[in-house]
């Protein structure tokens, strides 16, 4: 044990890195099997196949070996070359962050911003591109988690898809809690992780490649090879008669084969359900204790994480350490722009179940009480439960 168990969360509603499901902490236990043994080549075939259902990429999802920031870093310098011209959606902190590792290749990075409690209109995507014919990709964070938004991916897609952009996406956040696949929103790049909705650690990249998207990699002189960032290295890895670039992550692997057959076994559309019931339930204790979240309308305010605003006069992060400290409870901060402004719910993976928003909800309104600012937690849980009852 590396923690004593009096230092230990009892509830971790965190916006990732979450508490993994215990089925996905036994598969992580699993034998860890040389990786060309042909009993891991097979298990890392059907991991790669199971994906491809939930991906819906035209090509085979690619695994790379690091959080998804290595996927964001790699989509970014594998796709995008000095002759590129850039749209890049900025609804938040990850958005932006993106801009840097875009312009690493020298292309021009051309910047489509809102507030940080807005989101992307589809049709500002549009006028930016008419302006801009020369666009040849645009970048989207589909939740932008700082600020706990959910911009409308499919319909940016559609815009991006009759200009003749390439689209890449950030789902991170997104994917395995809500819908968000390839195919439904024209993605020729998606990136995401197991490490939120999925319930695993984070380890591991997931990527969705169109065959455009492979075109162009592929063609594009500065793309890494021979890297921990290339994505054009593991392209045919995934076949069980293929070599591996180099060792990927066994143990990683069967934790998300784990996570994988959970979300199976319980269908998309229930899990989607599930964690969209959650944030409902948060969302109206929130409005019944006087407490409102941060993004401008409920219409995209995200389904696997809730943003609540920090009220007047009070310290988000005291906030955070009284919840902690009375109740065992952690939420997760703001980033960059909206620290200090804002408390995050994450409701991904095993933390989307509806009772779990009373949990935060009490937890947040009994550490407000404390530090002078009374909320009725009473009426907050019984407007949690009142959706939750109403399924
Ligand atoms: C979590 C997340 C990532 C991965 O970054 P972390 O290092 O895990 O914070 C990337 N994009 C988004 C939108 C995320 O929420």
């Amino acid at each position: 044990m590396r923690y004593a168990p009096s230092d230990l969360p009892v509830f971790t509603l965190t916006t990732g890195p979450v508490d993994a499901y215990p089925a996905v902490l036994r598969g992580l236990a699993a034998t860890v099997l040389y990786d060309y043994d042909p009993a891991f080549q097979a298990t890392y075939q059907r991991v790669t196949e199971k994906l491809a259902g939930m991906v819906k990429s035209e090509t085979m999802p690619v695994l790379l070996q690091g959080e998804p920031v290595l996927g964001l870093e790699a989509a970014a310098v594998s796709l995008i070359g000095r002759d590129d011209v850039v749209l890049n959606l900025v609804s938040g902190v990850y958005s932006k962050g993106f801009a840097p590792w875009a312009a690493r290749s020298g292309a021009e990075i051309v910047e489509l911003a809102v507030p940080y409690n807005e989101v992307i209109d589809p049709a500002a995507v549009a006028r930016a591109l008419a302006a801009r014919p020369d666009v040849t990709v645009v970048a989207l964070c589909h939740h932008d988690t700082p600020s706990g938004t959910i911009n409308p991916v499919a319909e940016i897609g559609a815009v991006v898809k009759a200009h003749g952009a390439l689209f890449l996406v950030d789902a991170v956040s997104s994917f395995g809690g809500m819908k968000v696949d390839a195919e439904s929103a024209a993605i020729d790049l998606l990136v995401t992780g197991p490490n939120k909705c999925l319930g695993c650690p984070p380890g591991l990249t997931i990527l969705g490649v169109s065959n455009r998207a492979w075109a162009k990699m592929k063609a594009n002189p500065q793309a890494p090879r021979a890297s921990i960032l290339s994505i054009l290295d593991w392209e045919d890895a995934w076949r069980a008669d293929q070599p591996f670039p180099f060792t990927p992550s066994v143990a990683e692997i069967n934790g998300l084969e784990a996570a994988i057959d959970l979300y199976l076994a319980e269908g998309a559309e229930k899990v989607w359900a599930r964690h969209a019931l959650t944030a409902r339930a948060c969302r109206a204790g929130l409005k019944a204790m006087g407490l409102a979240i941060w993004p401008a309308d409920e219409s995209f305010a995200s389904p696997t994480a809730t943003a609540v605003r920090t009220p007047d006069g009070i310290d988000e992060a005291e906030l955070r350490a009284q919840v902690r400290a009375r109740y065992g409870v952690v939420l997760s901060s703001g980033r960059g722009e909206t620290l200090g402004r804002l408390t995050r719910i994450g409701h991904m993976g095993p933390t989307a179940q509806p009772l779990y928003a009373v949990v935060a909800l009490t937890a947040l309104g009994g550490a407000l009480g404390a530090l002078g600012h009374g909320v009725d937690v009473g009426a907050g849980a019984a407007a949690a439960l009142a959706v939750i009852d109403a399924g």
